[in-house]
C-alpha cells in the first residue's frame, strides 16, 4: 500500500456518466509529468446525475483544484459555477471547473475556442456547415460565429431543435447540405459501426469533396467513417482526438497556469 509520501498534493480529474472510455485522464497525465508536476494527478470521476451538485461541491476539500465535466454534466456544472465565462454563458455549458480555494468556482468552456484552434485556416469571413444541435454543436456555432464566420448553417435530425439553437446563437437553420468551406459533424452519427455509415446525415462519403476541410468530433478506437471519406478524397480533416487534445490543452494551462505540452498530450491520446 502507498502511504502518505504517495498521495498526490493537488488532483485534477473528468467528471462524467459514464466516464470509464475517457482519454482524459491519459493525456493530462502524460501532461502533468513532462511539466514536472509530479505530485498532481487527474482520475476518472464516475458521478451520476442526481449526486453532481453535492460530489462536486465537496471535490476541493478533497484536493481538487479542477475537474473537466462531459455528458451529461456541462450544463449542471455551468449551474453551480460562481464565476462562469463569457463564452460559457452563451453556450450555456461549461466543460471545465476551476476551484479557487475560497468557495468560489470558475466555469469555462474550452470545447469552443478548442475547435477554433484546430481548424487548419481561420473561421474569419468562412462558411459553415454543422450538423447537430445538441451540446456540442452550441460550443461550434458559438465559436464559429464568435471566429468571424461568415455563414453558419446548422443541420439537425429534429430540425425544430436546429431552428432553436439558430434563434438563440446565429447561424441559419438548413434542411439540407450545401458546399461549404466547413463540415462540421456534431451529431452522434459514426460512434458506432454502421452498415450505413452516413445514415441519417445529409452528406454521402463523395460528398465531402464540397468542403475544404471536414471535422468530426466524435471518436472511437478506429477512424471514423466521415473522416475516412475525406482522408480518401484528400480533403483535409480534423479529427475526434485531435479536438479532444485541443480543449485538453486550454483546460490544462487553465488548472496549472504551465505552458501545455501538446505533443505529449496528442501522444498519449492517439490524435495525429
Ligand atoms: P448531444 O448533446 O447528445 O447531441 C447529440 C446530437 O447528435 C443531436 O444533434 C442529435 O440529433 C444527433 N444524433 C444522435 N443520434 C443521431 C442519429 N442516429 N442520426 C442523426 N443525428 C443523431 O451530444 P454532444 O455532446 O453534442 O456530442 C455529440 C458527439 O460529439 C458525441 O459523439 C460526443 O462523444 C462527441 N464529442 C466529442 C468531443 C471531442 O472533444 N472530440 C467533445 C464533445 C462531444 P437530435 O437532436 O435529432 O436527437
Amino acid at each position: 500500500m502507498g502511504g502518505s509520501a504517495d498521495r498526490p498534493r493537488t488532483r485534477l480529474g473528468v467528471v462524467g456518466w459514464p466516464v470509464a472510455h475517457s482519454l482524459s485522464p491519459a493525456m493530462q497525465n502524460a501532461g502533468l509529468e513532462a511539466v514536472g508536476l509530479a505530485d498532481w494527478r487527474y482520475q476518472r470521476l464516475p458521478i451520476p446525475p442526481e449526486l453532481f451538485d453535492e460530489t462536486v461541491a465537496a471535490l476541493p476539500e478533497a484536493s481538487f483544484r479542477g475537474v473537466n465535466v462531459t455528458i451529461p454534466h456541462k450544463h449542471a456544472a455551468l449551474a453551480l459555477a460562481t464565476d462562469p465565462s463569457p463564452r460559457a454563458l452563451a453556450i450555456g455549458a461549461a466543460n471545465t471547473l476551476i476551484f479557487e480555494g475560497d468557495g468560489r468556482i470558475r466555469a469555462d468552456n474550452t470545447d469552443a475556442p478548442g475547435l477554433i484552434a484546430a481548424l487548419p485556416f481561420s473561421a474569419a469571413g468562412r462558411t459553415a456547415l454543422v450538423l447537430g444541435a445538441g451540446g456540442s454543436a452550441r460550443a461550434a456555432v458559438w465559436a464559429l460565429i464568435d471566429a468571424g464566420a461568415r455563414e453558419v448553417r446548422v443541420w439537425n435530425r429534429t430540425p425544430a431543435r436546429a431552428r432553436e439553437l439558430c434563434a438563440e446563437l446565429g447561424g441559419k437553420p438548413v434542411v439540407g447540405a450545401e458546399a461549404a468551406d466547413l463540415l462540421v459533424n456534431c451529431t452522434s452519427v459514426g460512434l458506432v459501426p454502421s452498415q450505413e455509415p452516413f445514415k441519417p446525415l445529409p452528406v454521402d462519403a463523395d460528398d465531402v469533396t464540397s468542403y475544404e476541410c471536414v471535422v468530426d468530433l466524435v471518436y472511437r478506437d478506429t477512424e471514423t467513417p466521415l473522416v475516412q471519406a475525406a482522408r480518401a478524397r484528400r480533403v483535409p480533416v480534423v479529427g475526434g482526438r485531435e479536438l479532444l487534445v485541443r480543449q485538453g490543452v486550454l483546460s490544462f494551462e487553465m488548472f496549472t497556469g504551465r505552458a501545455a505540452p501538446i505533443e505529449v498530450m496528442r501522444r498519449a491520446a492517439g490524435a495525429r
